[in-house]
């Protein structure tokens, strides 16, 4: 038996738990892009090996502009029902079928292909609903799928908005409130402390006010936080 690998989801969340609309994002905020990319790459501080992965759902593939995508310095993993998608010859990007087999496939991977010498490092899931939300109904019903499952969603990096948006059509699962269901699945929110540690960087702390740049000739100032949830 395989010990499951743990996964780190990353999102960001009106207090609503509202995370798209029109498939796509509802704001753009260039300081939180800015922090998933740093800490979906990883830094060397935190004493990872291997380049770091992200799985996404074949919806958030395309709504990475083609010329962003794959996203730089990660192992892409792409999930679609779609036999033999089509990722065009992206360098390190790989389909996979399903969530497990997303996992299966990043655990196997030749170090090569990794693009370093050391097998992969962090595993990230980066989006959409569906693959969030299935993540994290393995996490709710462990006595049906876990055991079976390869991996465990142990950690949750969430931004959470203060501003509300309205006319969303997409949202998470409200896992914090998962913890009444089944108290030793439960969630807890971390420190300030353990998120900087873990990052291995200095993480803004408290309250973050941004433009939304997606606002175009008005001012629409966002607050939000970093916070960190793992499981007990
Ligand atoms: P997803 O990105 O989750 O992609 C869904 C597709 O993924 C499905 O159609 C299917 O592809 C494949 N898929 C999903 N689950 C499985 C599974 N269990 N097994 C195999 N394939 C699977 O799309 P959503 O529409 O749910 O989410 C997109 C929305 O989320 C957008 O609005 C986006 O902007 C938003 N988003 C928000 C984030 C945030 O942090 N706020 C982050 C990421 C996305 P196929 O149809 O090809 O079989």
């Amino acid at each position: 038996e395989m010990k499951p690998i743990p996964l780190t989801l990353i999102v960001a969340a009106t207090p609503s738990n509202a995370i798209g609309r029109n498939s796509s994002l509802p704001w753009r905020l260039s300081k939180e892009m800015a922090y998933f990319a740093r800490m979906t790459k990883g830094e060397a501080s935190a004493l990872q090996q291997g380049t770091n992965a992200v799985i996404m759902g074949r919806k958030s593939w395309e709504g990475i502009p083609a010329k962003f995508r794959p996203l730089p310095e990660r192992v892409n993993v792409v999930v679609s029902r779609q036999e033999g998608f089509d990722l065009g010859d992206a360098p390190r990007t790989h389909l996979a079928s399903s969530l497990s087999s997303a996992v299966s496939l990043l655990r196997d991977l030749p170090p090569a292909d990794s693009g370093s010498s050391a097998s992969v490092g962090r595993t990230f899931l980066i989006g959409g609903a569906q693959l969030y939300n299935a993540a994290l109904q393995e996490v709710a019903t462990p006595a049906q799928s876990s055991s079976s499952a390869p991996y465990s969603v142990d950690r949750v990096l969430l931004t959470r908005l203060f501003t509300e948006y309205p006319d969303c059509d997409t949202f998470l699962h409200d896992f914090a409130a998962d913890a009444g269901v089944d108290g030793k699945r439960a969630w807890r929110q971390a420190s300030h402390g353990e998120l900087r540690d873990w990052a291995g960087w200095d993480v803004p702390e408290g309250r973050q006010v941004e433009q939304d740049k997606m606002v175009k000739g008005e001012e629409k100032l966002v607050e939000y936080e970093f916070q960190m949830w793992v499981r007990q």
